[in-house]
């Protein structure tokens, strides 16, 4: 069925605006028709299409323990409060912090996410209709952790490509060079060779971590990665908040993208990842928002507003990161961190990934600059629509039915929610 969305601003390919009209069928982007400017001065609801935001960094379920053991330093934090939480989380609890963060990102424009977590949570995304790449983080604490890695992402990917019911597919990985011993590096990147998958890993998210790998390999975490084989089908590597230029050349070489998570990285006071040098390098940037325990929320809004300002000031300079290489980095860049390359832009032919923002809205107006609206006048609660693979997956409008269509409503979602929290004990 052909659907259009009519009257709009669109934020186009090759960072132009237009206003205009697109049209939908079968799940991608059929035509888009642009009206010759002068565009309407006074439209009745003005309202901005963009490209659905992917976010290549979280850990969603953990929207159960939000907010929980703030202050304490990373590691202090992972050891004493979120670990012990973590270890009585039954296969429920997980799916059902997962399907409230797919609500979360859905209702603040993200279609895409890449979700890094133990358990049966990859459901969460195919009822919700969101696209999603994820995995089962790699880590050498129990045996024959690696075989189950193996076949959890080989039988997970069949199954996927078998029924065609979304677009959710497990990615390997690693979950740090800390967590995991090089033979778990390096049985999987042989396995991949067979899986063909590409690698989520933690990288460099504090100095320690940086430093301690050094000191046991000799290497830092990238180029560590590198020797075990890892990085050879590509991949996205979270924070390298610590990573050298030439871990940077590293990166771009073997196509591993950097996700930059700059609420996470300013919480858990683990630095500034350098993302203009590593642009300069080559490395594709994207965003992600971490695990709403460390940020406290999903909101792809706020990290590029984050992102576009903490560079500014870090470098002294209003010329660093435009309003466009933000909007990429949230955008086009993270659909091929992800390998999802007909993702991320508003072309025909193009995947109906689509974010609908109401523009009819005291911070919104005038929207004379669209481009500088979206980074740093915009937040996730002015999404007024969201569509994932042509089909809505969230309409604002429809107050109480905002989901309607997926398995879970949002009313039962939210008890289940709710009941996993108390369960927890938190
Ligand atoms: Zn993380």
């Amino acid at each position: 069925m052909r659907q259009t969305l009519d009257e709009c601003w669109i934020l186009l390919p090759g960072r132009e605006t237009g206003y205009g009209s697109i049209a939908i069928e079968n799940g991608r982007i059929a035509a888009v028709e642009l009206a010759t400017p002068p565009y309407p001065a006074d439209v009745k609801h003005p309202r901005l299409v963009m490209p659905g935001l992917v976010n290549c960094h979280c850990h969603s379920p953990m929207t159960l323990v939000r907010g929980f053991g703030g202050g304490l330093p990373l590691q202090r934090w992972l050891e004493e409060a979120i670990f012990p939480v973590e270890a009585k989380m039954t296969d429920e609890d997980v799916r059902a912090g997962a399907v409230w963060g797919a609500i979360e990102m859905l209702s603040g424009g993200t279609t895409c996410v890449a979700d890094m977590y133990e358990g049966d949570y990859a459901n969460a995304f195919l009822e919700l209709g969101m696209r999603a790449r994820v995995c089962i983080p790699g880590r050498s604490n129990a045996p024959g952790r690696l075989d189950e890695c193996i076949a959890g992402t080989r039988d997970w990917n069949r199954r996927m490509r078998e029924t065609a019911k979304g677009d959710v597919y497990m990615d390997v990985c690693v979950h740090s060079e800390y967590l995991t011993d090089e033979a778990f590096c390096r049985g999987l990147a042989a396995a991949n060779r067979e899986l063909g998958r590409r690698l989520h890993v933690h990288v460099s998210e504090t100095r320690r971590e940086h430093e301690d790998c050094i000191r046991r390999h000799g290497k830092t975490p990238i180029a560590y990665l590198a020797g075990t084989g890892l990085l050879d089908n590509g991949g996205y590597a979270a924070h390298c908040v610590w990573c050298t230029d030439d871990d940077f050349r590293i990166m771009a070489e073997h196509d591993v993208a950097l996700v930059h998570n700059p609420t996470s990285n300013m919480k858990l006071g683990s630095g500034f990842a350098r993302v203009a040098r590593a642009m300069e390098l080559g490395v594709n940037v994207a965003l992600g928002t971490d695990g709403p325990a460390s940020n406290d929320n999903l909101d792809m809004f706020e990290e590029m507003h984050l992102a576009s300002l903490v560079h500014k000031g870090l470098a002294n300079d209003p010329t660093v990161l435009s309003p466009w290489d933000v909007i990429e980095m949230a955008t086009v860049n993270g659909a091929r961190a992800l390998g999802i390359g007909d993702a991320g832009e508003i072309a025909v032919g193009r995947l109906a990934d689509l974010c609908v923002v109401d523009l009819d809205k005291p911070h919104l107006l005038p929207a004379i600059d669209i481009p500088n609206l979206v980074v740093h006048s915009m937040h996730s609660s002015d999404v007024a629509m969201t569509i994932a693979g042509g089909r809505v997956a969230y309409d604002r409008s429809r107050a109480g039915a905002e989901f309607d269509g997926a398995a879970t409503g949002l009313g039962e979602a939210k008890a289940k929610f709710l009941a996993a929290v108390r369960r927890l004990g938190l």
